[in-house]
């Protein structure tokens, strides 16, 4: 169980810019980065006809997340950045509203490499944003977003996505460390999550005294559907099957433990946690 203390910052424009959680020695704080606006079949999609209104749209929140131990502040995804539209790009006047500038992250923890969770590494002019930091990101990863041969044998329509993978870790070259799972810093672990993208990982947060966190990245992208049933996909994952899997077996462990968790597109902070229901989930928000 994790403690419930938290903290929240109003944002006149965006409810709330942050929302914090003490996981034991780290304090964990929920950074938003704006939304999306999306039609539903972005989820009903695999699924056919799920009884939904399929003219009608659905707000895509995107969160980052700021983990302070007494030494350290971390950030778990960078956000859309300035190229993705108006809605997003908030992360960093949203730290600054948590005293940090980016000079201030030490360390950069990627779940994956989408322009939603990596763009925000540098600004329109491609140029660093976090110049202190070091990037971690899965090894699977870079070999299928950033290398030559996958750019070559990627779909035309999808190669700004590579464009944009490319400009967002290019001025990070020499301080990217590829993991493959396993504790990434004292109390981070990597989890395999594997199917939304091919290296796609969650990290646990372990703060001691059996309190713990899993952000989960983009695991889920609606929880009120996929969490009654997990087999429900998304459009934006790349192995269907394999993200089924690692949604299961990742809701499972989490309700089994009774683990505190958060994701990158949970509405707006949402913390909570997950509890079965016949044959899938009831999610309950607790922050
Ligand atoms: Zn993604
Ligand atoms: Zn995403």
């Amino acid at each position: 169980m994790s403690d419930t203390s938290t903290l929240k910052i109003e944002d006149t424009n965006d409810n709330y810019a942050s929302c914090a959680v003490e996981i034991g020695s780290f304090k964990v704080t929920a950074i938003h980065d704006g939304y999306f606006e999306l039609p539903i079949s972005f989820i009903a999609q695999p699924k056919g006809d799920l009884g939904l209104d399929t003219e009608s749209t659905f707000h895509l929140d995107v969160n980052a997340f700021l983990v302070q131990s007494a030494t350290h502040n971390l950030l778990i995804d960078a956000g859309s950045g300035g190229k993705m539209g108006p809605n997003v790009n908030r992360l960093v006047p949203n730290l600054a509203k948590n005293g940090l500038t980016p000079a201030d992250i030490d360390f950069i923890l990627c779940t994956h490499i989408h322009p939603d969770h990596t763009n925000g590494l540098i600004n329109t002019d491609n140029t660093p944003i976090f110049n202190n930091a070091q990037i971690f990101v899965h090894q699977t990863e870079i070999d299928y977003w950033l290398t030559d041969k996958q750019y070559a044998l990627a779909p035309a329509d999808l190669r700004c996505v590579y464009d944009w993978a490319r400009e967002a870790f290019a001025p990070y070259a020499g301080r990217t460390e590829a993991f493959t799972q396993g504790l990434i810093l004292p109390g981070i672990e990597a989890l395999p999550l594997f199917g939304h993208t091919p290296g796609h990982s969650g990290f646990q947060i372990d703060g001691g005294g059996n309190k713990q966190l899993i952000i989960w990245g983009d695991a889920v992208h609606r929880i009120a559907i996929q969490s009654r049933d997990p087999d429900i996909s998304a459009q934006a994952d790349v192995n269907q099957d394999d993200a089924r899997a690692s949604r299961r077996a990742l809701f499972d462990r989490v309700a089994t433990d009774d683990v505190l968790v958060t994701g990158m597109h949970m509405s707006f902070p949402s913390f909570g946690r997950l509890r079965r229901k016949g044959v899938g989930y009831d999610y309950f928000a607790e922050h």
